[in-house]
């Protein structure tokens, strides 16, 4: 038996509100094969992918690598320069960038030394350098055990789980801090993650959530284009505003502060939207390729920072969001 759109009911805001809304989208990165489609809540504008992918197929829906992988340190000179220009002029920045809204939305103080910080959905970890550098005690973790490799040899702990299973491997009310930056839209079930990081987290304790923005200009003028709905199948929601707010009010967090994402990561939205060529993370391309494609990568997202800061500014409609939860003291 089949279930139809009008029987889903939406895992953001509980709605069953379901219309078809873009169809025939195919995976940006070109890894899953086939044609993808979402649905949109009538009552809260989020997306749903349809149908629901099954849980045994969503691993394989990830390349081997997937999100950015530091390039192996090589020799100076001018190849070395042109390596390691991803990561100075685009990924490191985002990564300050978004540390720097965290300690800021979260009120933290030099003072607070020690706090505990879970990142969720950690890659490569190369975003927590700067939290331990500012005396965090991290611990980090990715649903893929091949991811954290290079997360250990950088001296994190680190464990492999999935987002709605950490609380068997954090004890209840031992963390301050979770990070989980573009992971919700990749979690089956978002009622029981909310849940897990509820109880995991001190009372007092932070969530702070970045996702793409259903809502968004972006996802407004780019339909089925926009990057949010081409990362299916690994997108199997995308929230809006709303809805992302209702989750977590739901689960019993306040919101205490919503901002944009990092405005270089968000304006590399539309470039990876307009351009999904330009995409080189997943795939080990020629030098000379990953030259011109990171090249053109980094001029096209300066190209879009003007529109990327009206977003931000004036329509309040980012393309992605961080939320700031926090749990009752
Ligand atoms: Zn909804």
């Amino acid at each position: 038996m089949t279930t139809t759109l009008a029987e889903l009911s939406c895992p953001y805001c509980r709605a069953r509100a379901f219309a078809p809304w873009y169809s025939g989208i195919e995976d940006r990165l070109k890894h899953a094969a086939g044609q993808y489609a979402f649905a949109r809540c009538g009552q809260c504008g989020s997306a749903l992918q349809v149908p629901i992918p099954k849980p045994e197929q969503l691993a394989s829906f990830y390349p081997k690598n997937y999100g950015y992988v530091p390039p192996p340190p090589v020799a100076s000179g001018i190849k070395g320069l042109l390596a390691s220009l991803p990561h100075r002029l685009f990924y490191d920045p985002i990564y300050q960038s978004q540390m720097r809204q965290v300690l800021r939305g979260i009120g933290w103080r030099p003072d607070q030394q020690g706090l505990h910080l879970l990142d969720v959905g950690c890659g490569r970890g190369l975003r927590l350098l700067g939290f331990r550098e500012r005396g965090f005690r991290i611990t980090a973790t990715d649903f893929a055990e091949e991811y954290l490799t290079t997360v250990r040899e950088m001296g994190f702990n680190a464990f492999a789980s999935d987002f709605e299973h950490l609380a068997e491997h954090v004890s209840p009310e031992s963390v301050d801090v979770i990070t989980a930056f573009h992971v919700f839209e990749h979690v089956p079930d978002l009622e029981l993650a909310a849940k897990t990081s509820w109880q995991i987290l001190r009372p007092g304790g932070w969530l702070v959530v970045i996702v793409p923005l259903a809502d968004s200009i972006q996802a407004k003028y780019l339909k089925e284009r926009w990057i949010g709905f081409t990362e299916a199948p690994r997108h199997l929601t995308v929230p809006s505003q709303a809805g992302m707010r209702q989750l977590l009010i739901r689960t019993g967090f306040r919101i205490e502060r919503e901002l944009p994402d990092a405005l270089m990561s968000n304006a590399g939205m539309w470039a990876l939207s307009l351009f999904p060529w330009l995409a080189f993370t997943h795939r080990k391309p020629s030098k000379l390729r990953q030259i011109i494609t990171s090249g053109l990568g980094f001029l096209t997202t300066l190209a879009a920072t003007p529109l990327t800061i009206v977003e931000h500014l004036f329509s309040k409609k980012p393309a992605a969001g961080m939320f700031f939860a926090r749990k009752a003291g």
